[in-house]
């Protein structure tokens, strides 16, 4: 068994989420202990349980990153619990509506950048200063590709992650001096799951020029866009992330990796 993060605790936002969960059982089967966040209860009780089976501390807080005062009781509790916090993965995250910008649902424009740039930047915060004050930390932001180019019909999606790639280059420069690394993850077309059924179904209702009418002819289209022709699996991110979290990327911060196939 590999224990090469043995002693260093991990806190994961959307931990009990696809990807999230994905990336804790892959830290905790390194050895580290496991701070897993999320705001679906029931979903979070199962990831700590599956995650606790690894043989490491693992425990779960419930937690709106929307909400700064509940983030800050957050990272004091799990600081209290587990003694510090050496990894952020702060990805919790929301797809929104699926629409050209000049329908895009106003409300729903503010949920998406809500939680996807102003949750992140609360985890970010409050996780930072207690890195500083220790010196050292290892945080990687979960972007998207669509941070990267922007696809249509998602305004406020395309608009949050290419936030979080902004920020990630700021957070990098600002905590560089304290021995905090801060990268992102760009995933692409993931599947299978509830974001890739969603982003095909919603592409073909919208009806736009860039999509066909037929789910199954948008999901030829899409993975028809990407080089290598086929949906990543969650389980080629967890890799990516350890890769940035551990001393194997000791040299890189603010960088933005893509995990899209081409
Ligand atoms: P998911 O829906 O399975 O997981 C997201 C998790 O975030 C959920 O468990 C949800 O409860 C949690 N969450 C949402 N809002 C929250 C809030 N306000 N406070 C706390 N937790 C909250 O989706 P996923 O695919 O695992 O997505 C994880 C991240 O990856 C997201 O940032 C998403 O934008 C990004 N991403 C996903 C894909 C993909 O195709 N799956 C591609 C690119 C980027």
């Amino acid at each position: 068994k590999s224990a090469r993060f043995s002693g260093r605790v991990a806190l994961l936002t959307g931990a009990a989420g696809n990807i999230g969960l994905a990336c804790a059982h892959r830290l905790a089967r390194s050895g580290a202990a496991i701070a897993l966040l999320d705001m679906n209860a029931q979903a979070l009780q199962a990831a700590e349980k599956a995650v606790a089976a690894h043989g490491v501390k693992a425990r779960s807080y419930m937690c709106d990153v929307t909400d700064i005062a509940a983030v800050r009781d957050t990272v004091a509790a799990v600081v209290a619990e587990f003694g510090a916090i050496d990894f952020l993965f702060n990805n919790a995250g929301y797809q929104g509506a699926f629409a050209p910008v000049q329908d895009y649902p106003e409300d729903d424009f503010a949920r998406v950048m809500d939680i996807n740039v102003r949750g992140a930047f609360h985890v970010l915060r409050t996780v930072s200063q207690h890195m500083v004050a220790r010196k050292f930390g290892r945080i990687v932001n979960t972007a998207s590709m669509a941070g990267v180019q922007g696809p249509p019909n998602m305004a406020a999606y395309g608009a949050s992650k290419f936030a979080i790639i902004g920020l990630t280059e700021v957070a990098s420069k600002d905590l560089a001096p304290y021995n905090i690394r801060v990268n992102a993850i760009s995933p692409a077309f993931m599947g299978p799951g509830m974001m890739w059924d969603r982003q095909v179904e919603l592409q073909a209702k919208v009806g736009s020029q860039y999509f066909s009418t037929d789910p199954k002819e948008v999901a030829k289209q899409m993975i028809g866009s990407v080089p290598m022709r086929r949906y990543g699996s969650i389980e080629e991110i967890p890799g990516v992330v350890e890769f940035l979290l551990g001393e194997d990327s000791s040299y890189m911060t603010g960088v933005n990796l893509p995990i899209a196939g081409g």
